[in-house]
Parts: structure tokens; C-alpha cells; sequence
């Protein structure tokens, strides 16, 4: 199962930014569907990594202040993926049948 992403501790290529400040998991504010991704590398020439947010896509059916919460191996909309996410704090089950995250491992790879 994955584990809840956090701000701080999980990055989506860049650091993740809360916009709840309710929820706490491992000591950090909870990210949820929608926000935003610090700009990172390969950025700035390739703007998409300047203004990225993440997407909810593990379905998990949690949500937090009503908006889905972020679980590893979710996406931002720059194509990296969230991770490490919460060690001990989990919600949903993993995708099945994914091949784009094998796909992105390797182009980060490719990037460092
Ligand atoms: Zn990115």
C-alpha cells in the first residue's frame, strides 16, 4: 500500500507544498490533489517543471478538507513521480497493470 505523501519529507521532482493545515502524517502537513511542486531540475529552461502540481490518482478514497489525498507513485503534472511517501501511514492499494512509473524511473535515470 502506498504511503501518504508529506510535505518535507516526499518531493515530485521538486518539494510539495500543503494547502491543509489540519492533517498531519509522520509530523508533516498531508498533500492532497492539487498542489503545488516546487520548480526543480530540469527547470527552468523546461517551464513544465516550474509550475507542476500533483494529481491524486490512486483513487484511495481519502480525502482530507474534501480534496484527495496524494499517495506515492502518484504523478505531478510535469511526469515526475511522488515519492517516498509515508513509511507506516497508508491509503489505497497500488495501481495495477502501471507501466508509466517504470518509464519515469528510467528518464530520471536519464536526468541524473
Ligand atoms: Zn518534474
Amino acid at each position: 500500500m502506498p504511503g501518504i505523501a508529506r510535505a518535507v519529507m516526499d518531493k515530485a521532482g521538486g518539494s510539495l507544498f500543503p494547502t491543509q493545515f489540519s492533517v498531519k502524517v509522520n509530523g508533516y502537513y498531508a498533500i492532497r490533489n492539487g498542489d503545488s511542486v516546487f520548480g526543480h531540475f530540469p527547470g527552468p529552461l523546461m517551464p513544465w517543471h516550474m509550475w507542476a502540481s500533483v494529481k491524486a490518482q490512486h483513487r484511495t478514497g481519502v480525502y482530507i478538507e474534501g480534496k484527495a489525498t496524494v499517495v506515492a507513485g502518484d504523478f505531478a503534472t510535469c511526469g515526475h513521480d511522488v515519492g517516498p511517501g509515508s513509511p507506516n501511514v497508508t491509503a489505497g492499494k497500488p495501481k495495477e497493470g502501471s507501466f508509466v512509473g517504470s518509464v519515469i524511473k528510467w528518464q530520471k535515470g536519464g536526468y541524473f
